[in-house]
């Protein structure tokens, strides 16, 4: 049995957090592109750096401040994944979370007897 993931919900940071965030990545994108963090010409993004959807936590070790546009690329290249565990754990009505497998269907036309002969009914 697969025990649906448990998905934390968000925290956002605290302003002492944000702080020793912003000392820890030197101000610079958590990204690793190495720009320098600026709040107020491209806006800051506290990222989860495994994200909540995937089994991440809200716990600091998790968390980095990233550049807007960093946020937004990382955002959009773990949508695709985000979706299906989404999916898997029923939150969105995309796909049903229950849907019959359907069989081929037997060959009705013939029938095997007992003794193995295979004779044709229609
Ligand atoms: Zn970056």
């Amino acid at each position: 049995m697969n025990a649906p993931v448990e998905i934390e919900p968000r925290r956002p940071l605290t302003r002492r957090e944000t702080i020793e965030l912003a000392v820890r990545q030197e101000g610079r994108c958590g990204c690793g592109c190495g720009v320098k963090l600026n709040a107020l010409t491209e806006g800051v993004i506290d990222e989860h750096v495994i994200p909540l959807e995937w089994g991440g936590s809200n716990d600091l070790p998790n968390r980095q401040l990233w550049r807007h546009p960093c946020a937004k690329a990382k955002t959009v290249k773990e949508a695709p994944q985000t979706a299906k565990v989404k999916r898997l754990a029923g939150e969105t009505c995309s796909a049903p979370t229950r849907r019959p497998l359907k069989s081929r269907g037997f060959d009705k036309t013939r029938r095997r007897t007992m003794s193995g002969r295979v004779e044709v009914i229609a």
